[in-house]
């Protein structure tokens, strides 16, 4: 059976993440983003309140949650702040590949201190002069005795200024490209880490984001995560399982954009008459409402498939690319139905779309999702329909099927160029319309 209804379970922590979301976060939102800073303590109190790290298996210290229910939280955060809910979630994207890897030491070691110490974890595979092509990344790990050098630069990492741990993508040759790249889990506090300032951004500003220099970095060979030629599979298990969640934030921005427009739409008056009494702004809200809604479905689609067990790479990316830019669209309506109000700082559509802008560019900007899903359905999609040349396009038939709807008359062939169908024992001679020769001329009718 198929049911769109969420648990009682899932229902409270959707209630616990709405009153966290209205509570805790919305209040903090404007002053953190004009001040450019992130507020670690409502990443504490979202840890206190049991909506952060919950994905990390209960035997780890975790809750042990799904990514449906890393979704619906996320959704809540998003919608008060899409800039926090990137602070928030960023830990089960550090952690991730640590719960996916198979590795009991790491597990064990660093699980339960990010469940039960707040600490915190960032994700790295991005350098200053690599984003997309993960394989063309260039940090560098030498094999050093028992452990692993490193060196090399990761940029744009969230959190990194207040993580405590660096989840690192690396290569042991440049040249290997995928078949090179390993990964390891990094302290701060060893020596040759750095983290550079802050980097000044558009939108999401109440999110940490940092270049990391490491330099000389000496790890030890217990905290390799992936060997090498394994970390960039490691890279994209691991985000086939978060793009849902970035997904889950674009339909929580959208979400509110379209609250604030509703409310705006029955209060604001033109010409006389509430603009939402305009066809115009009704046909905007309706809209928003459908793109909301469709890609929440899509969202806990990949969500579902990822806890089912399933490869939830393809929903993972159609719900990434869907949901993001749908959210953009619906930014861009609310902002118009505000009018110069929605330009302003003072309301509330201006920091939203600002912080949605980059749903599209994280975590594999739109075009690389468009490139795994077009992949897939060049290479591994497998039809229902036959292929064109034998689909039964049976024009100019006389009677082709007798009363009881079995095949009857003559044998259809269809040109293999222009598709004209040729009816008779035989194959013509040639087509009558593009004159190639009638022996390519395929059966296809009756099957
Ligand atoms: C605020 C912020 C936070 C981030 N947080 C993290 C983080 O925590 N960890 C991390 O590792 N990274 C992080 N990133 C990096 C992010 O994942 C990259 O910015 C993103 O993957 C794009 O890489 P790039 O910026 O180098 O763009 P490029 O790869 O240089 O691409 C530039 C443009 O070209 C397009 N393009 C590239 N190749 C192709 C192609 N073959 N065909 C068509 N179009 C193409 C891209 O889609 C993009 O539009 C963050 C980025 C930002 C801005």
């Amino acid at each position: 059976m198929l049911d769109f209804s969420l648990s009682p379970e899932q229902l409270d922590l959707q209630k616990r993440a709405r009153r966290f979301a209205k509570e805790v976060v919305l209040p903090a939102a404007w002053h953190y983003d004009e001040i450019d800073e992130l507020p670690l303590w409502v990443l504490k109190k979202a840890s206190d309140a049991g909506i952060m790290n919950s994905d990390i298996p209960k035997e780890y210290g975790g809750a042990g949650l799904g990514l449906v229910e890393g979704a619906i939280v996320t959704e809540e955060i998003a919608a008060a702040c899409p800039g926090l809910a990137t602070s928030i979630f960023d830990n089960s994207l550090g952690f991730e590949p640590i719960v996916i890897s198979g590795n009991e030491h790491l597990k064990k070691k660093y699980l339960p201190e990010i469940a039960k110490n707040f600490k915190q974890i960032c994700f790295a595979t991005s350098e200053p002069m690599m984003g997309s092509d993960v394989a063309g990344l260039q940090c560098r790990a030498e094999k050093d005795g028992d452990d692993y050098i490193l060196n090399g630069t990761k940029y744009w990492i969230t959190n990194s200024a207040v993580a405590d741990y660096m989840t690192i993508f690396a290569t042991v040759d440049i040249e290997k490209k995928h078949d090179g790249i390993c990964a390891f889990i990094v302290e701060k506090e060893w020596e040759g880490v750095r983290v550079g300032r802050h980097i000044p951004k558009l939108g999401q500003r109440t999110s940490n984001t940092a270049g990391i220099n490491l330099t000389d970095v000496r790890v030890p060979s217990e905290n390799m995560l992936a060997p090498p030629g394994e970390g960039f599979i490691l890279a994209m298990k691991t985000f086939s399982r978060t793009r849902p969640i970035i997904g889950a934030f674009a339909v929580g921005a959208a979400r509110s954009a379209m609250e604030y427009s509703i409310d705006y739409a029955k209060k604001r008056k033109t010409f006389g008459s509430k603009l939402h009494s305009y066809q115009a702004t009704q046909f905007k809200l309706a809209e928003m409402y459908q793109r909301v809604e469709t890609s929440r479905l899509l969202v806990l689609k990949g969500a579902w498939e990822a806890d089912s067990g399933m490869d939830p790479t393809i929903t993972a990316s159609i719900g990434k690319f869907y949901a993001t830019e749908s959210a953009m669209q619906v930014l861009n309506d609310a902002l118009q139905i505000f009018g110069g109000y929605g330009y302003t700082k003072m309301f509330p559509v201006e920091k939203l779309l600002r912080d949605t802008r980059l749903f599209t560019i994280y975590e594999g900007t739109s075009e690389i999702q468009r490139m795994i899903v077009a992949g897939y359905l060049l290479s591994a999609y497998e039809p229902v329909m036959p292929p064109i040349e034998d689909v039964p396009v049976l024009l100019g038939a006389d009677q082709p099927f007798d009363a009881d709807g079995n095949p009857s008359g003559e044998t259809a062939w269809r040109c293999p160029l222009c598709g004209y169908v040729h009816y008779g024992e035989e194959q013509p001679e040639e087509c009558p319309y593009c004159f190639v020769t009638g022996k390519g001329f395929k059966k296809v009718w009756p099957g």
